[in-house]
């Protein structure tokens, strides 16, 4: 790739007492591009996310975006640089409206300091930014509904609409297909595939339909190792990827 990447991991490292989640993980993500990070159960993909949107320190290594080092920013600091993603575990709130999900994430990216919840709903600039969110994933009808009420495909979808507030730069998602079936699954490789235009995305998914759909490049990382980084048609024809992920012995 010719471009400068807009987020750069190089030489990361996780230890959980002293276990090694991932090591020495180098990975960059393109402007326009959706990277699907695929690999084993316990592979280290989360916590991958989760030292590149720094809710997690690394042990090792530098993270920077658009060139500038950010690997001692939080994940506030990131997230308003323009860095954001979703969790593999649901993040909402249950006992809230769809609506107001929508305001404090768009308050959240903001940058505003955390307000009362209640005031959120009286600001105007921000409920047009929740409604456009709502508008631009189908939610509007769904606005007064409690976010724990929805179905489970509606609620991953909440999720990353949630995420896009604020207009990140980069996009990082953790299974946002995971529990939905194939026809959210169908629904949700489309919404993606329009997204990648305005946003790099990293998209950590299991369903390999999707993946193959998506893709622009494959990372594989296996027993915490990156092990493959390339062409989604090199993928399936990697012996060692083959033999640690797709089946084959
Ligand atoms: P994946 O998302 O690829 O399934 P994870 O990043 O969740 O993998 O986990 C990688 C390894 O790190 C696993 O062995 C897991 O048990 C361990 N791990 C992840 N998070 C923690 C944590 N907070 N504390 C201790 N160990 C963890
Ligand atoms: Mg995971």
């Amino acid at each position: 790739m010719s471009s400068r990447p807009v987020l750069e991991a190089v030489g990361i490292s996780k230890r959980f007492a002293g276990v090694y989640a991932n090591r020495d993980v180098s990975i960059d993500l393109h402007e326009g591009e959706l990277l699907a990070l695929i690999g084993p159960n316990g592979a280290g993909k989360s916590t991958l996310v989760n030292q590149l949107a720094g809710e997690t320190a690394s042990d090792a290594g530098t993270v920077a975006f658009r060139g500038e080092d950010i690997t001692r920013l939080k994940s506030h600091a990131r997230a308003r640089l323009g860095v954001s993603r979703s969790f593999q575990v649901s993040a909402l709130f249950d006992g809230l409206t769809v609506e107001h999900n929508l305001l404090l994430a768009v308050q959240v990216h903001e940058g505003h300091s955390f307000r009362f919840w209640k005031a959120v709903d009286r600001d105007d600039g921000l409920l047009e930014k929740a409604h456009d969110l709502a508008r631009r994933f189908d939610l509007m009808d769904d606005l007064p509904t409690l976010a724990g009420a929805l179905a489970h495909g509606e609620k991953r979808q909440l999720e990353v609409a949630m995420a896009l507030a604020g207009d990140p730069a980069v996009l990082l998602l953790d299974e946002p297909m995971a529990g939905i079936g194939p026809g959210g699954s169908v629904e949700l490789t489309r919404l993606l595939d329009s997204l990648k235009a305005r946003h790099a995305i990293l998209l950590i998914e299991h369903d390999m339909d999707a993946v193959f759909a998506l893709a622009d490049r494959v990372a594989v990382l296996d027993g915490g190792e990156l092990i493959f980084c390339g062409d989604p048609q090199e993928v399936r024809r990697d012996e060692g990827v083959r033999r640690a992920y797709l089946g084959d012995t």
